[in-house]
């Protein structure tokens, strides 16, 4: 069943460019239909610049959207507004950002940090807090010893695992986990990705999980989709992505990973720069950079190919199937 769903998404934003500080509109999401099911991890995967993080925040309502829907639990959540329905909202889905230290008010103390979200959102005893606060440090390897301290004091490690203690004491359905360890040495990302990925197993927490790196994609993920100038290219199970990518775009990226199947369509690397969200090409976004782009490829609109009950793509390659 899914969590949540995304409907046909847009998201637009403006930014102004250059000397003349002209505005200039970015297509960061184009027609997105996404489902999270309940207990996977699902990662995004693609270029820095292809709307990754533009998706993880329309989710989490921090950018307005400019069409299409997004549905919790079967409810449409663009149009919450009540501070109620949004209260109500934040408890269910979380999110983690990728610089714990800029998420943590350094002028707060960690039990504060921690009790903060069940002051604002609940009615509980001061010591009911206390021993959920003890359980979340528990749960993310640390101990109530360090409620007096203050950010500063903790590693990078530690301050993204206090991050995600805070992101769990409301017991969200969903979190949104936004390059978590992108800002860590590679020995701490690992202790942090096997955290999130026993998190998943012990809370029956469902993630929706962005990154760059592959090679953790790969390591965490129960799905992967794949994106490219706002647009889901490709989606399935982590093993027919990295074993049997389908799209160039995702054998592209792909090529810059060791140790990939054998059945894949030729690996070739990516070449040429991610075109501009602001004029976007015409037909398969992709075309400019494709390898195997055909004419058609410039001006139509690729269909979708289902390839099993997890994996589809979108590409002329395989329309004849
Ligand atoms: Fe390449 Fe055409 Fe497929 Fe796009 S639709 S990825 S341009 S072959």
């Amino acid at each position: 069943m899914a969590l949540l769903e995304t409907d046909n998404l847009y998201v637009t934003y403006s930014e102004k460019k250059g000397f003349s500080g002209k505005e200039q509109v970015i297509n960061a999401v184009n027609g997105v239909n996404l489902e999270i099911r309940k207990g996977e991890i699902l990662s995004i995967a693609g270029e820095s610049g292809c709307g990754k993080s533009t998706l993880a925040k329309a989710i989490m309502k921090l950018v307005k959207i400019k069409s299409g829907d997004i549905l919790f639990e079967g409810k449409s959540i663009v149009n919450l507004k009540s501070q109620k329905d949004l209260r109500i909202f934040y408890q269910k889905v979380q999110m983690i950002f990728q610089n714990p230290y800029a998420s943590l008010n350094p002028k707060m103390k960690i039990g504060e940090i921690l009790k903060e979200p069940l002051e604002i959102n609940t009615k509980f005893s001061k010591k009911n807090m206390n021993e959920i606060v003890t359980k979340r440090l528990n749960d993310v390897g640390l101990d109530s010893s360090v409620v007096d301290l203050y950010p500063h004091e903790f590693s990078g490690g530690q301050r993204q695992r206090i991050a995600i203690a805070r992101a769990l004491v409301l017991k969200p359905e969903l979190i949104i986990a936004d390059e978590p360890v992108s800002a860590l040495d590679a020995s701490i990302q690992a202790q942090i990705i096997n955290l999130i990925k026993d998190l998943k197993q012990n809370l029956n927490l469902t993630f929706l999980f962005i990154s760059h790196d592959l090679s953790v994609i790969r390591y965490i993920s129960d799905r992967v989709a794949v994106m490219y100038l706002g647009e889901i290219v490709e989606i399935g199970l982590t093993q027919e992505i990295f074993n049997s990518p389908k799209h160039p775009y995702t054998a592209a990226l792909l090529s810059a990973v060791p140790k990939i199947g054998e059945n894949n369509i030729k690996m070739q690397a990516l070449k040429g720069e991610l075109p501009s969200p602001q004029n976007l090409p015409k037909g398969c976004k992709f075309h400019t950079r494709c390898p195997y782009a055909m004419d058609k490829c410039a001006t139509n609109t690729p269909p979708e190919v289902i390839f099993s009950d997890f994996h589809v793509c979108k590409c002329f390659l395989y329309s004849d199937k």
